[in-house]
């Protein structure tokens, strides 16, 4: 069974398109291309009803629209009959672990994605970068223990693309931090050694190996190489 468990629910035009219609367009495409069933994780950071968790302006700025249309859309795609599951994917914000929790309860998602977009105030895969400002190694230790975090936490499912950092540049070989502690953490977690979370893999083949892969209609491409979300 093919499956791809992390879209953004948008208009052809890239616009945000909480509706049905939108849903059963890319049901459509799915379907075209032979994914048996697709899952939609909305940035949890849009969504007004969650505008007490954020600091940073990125935040913020999306952070405008209704929640119910879009848990409604993909709720009534289902209905249809639709291979769809209602998702979304949630920025890791460490020390709001409760009210985070206490966001998401009120509706009934079949999974939650966790992420890793910004820490510290600075980018992942978004300028300005953690990694410029305080190294590649400095950054990747810090992203993996907090992702590590995440992990523990207990409030995902799953985590989004635990390679992003390395979308910051072509320019670092990145082959050199496998060994920084916070992804050996990842590892034993993502291997059931020291916890349970399930990982949906985007390509990562550095830190992280042996866990399986997935493919991506939806999008994918680094913050610092075009603005498509991911
Ligand atoms: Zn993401
Ligand atoms: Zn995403």
């Amino acid at each position: 069974m093919i499956v791809d468990y992390h879209m953004h629910l948008r208009a052809p035009d890239e616009s945000i398109d909480h509706t049905v219609e939108a849903a059963e367009r890319f049901v459509a495409v799915a379907a075209e291309r032979g994914v048996d069933e697709i899952g939609f994780t909305e940035h949890v950071y849009y969504f007004e009803q969650t505008r007490h968790l954020w600091s940073m302006p990125y935040h913020l700025e999306r952070c405008v629209y209704d929640i119910e249309p879009y848990v409604g859309a993909v709720l009534e795609a289902k209905r249809r009959g639709h291979p769809i599951k209602l998702g979304i994917e949630v920025d890791y914000e460490p020390g709001r672990e409760e009210e985070t929790a206490d966001a998401l309860a009120p509706y009934p998602w079949d999974y939650v994605l966790g992420s890793i977009h910004f820490l510290d105030g600075l980018g992942i895969d978004a300028v300005p970068s953690l990694v410029d400002s305080v190294g590649p190694e400095a950054a990747w230790s810090r992203y993996y223990e907090t992702l590590a975090s995440a992990a523990r936490s207990g409030l995902f499912d799953s985590l989004a693309h635990p390679d992003l950092i390395k979308f910051h540049g072509e320019e670092i070989d990145w082959g050199d931090f496998v060994c920084v502690e916070g992804g050996e953490v990842v590892r034993q977690i993502a291997a059931g050694e020291e916890s349970t979370v399930d990982f949906w893999v985007e390509g990562f083949d550095a830190a992280v190996e042996n866990l399986g892969e997935t493919g991506d209609l939806g999008d994918g491409e680094g913050r610092n190489s075009g603005f498509s979300e991911c």
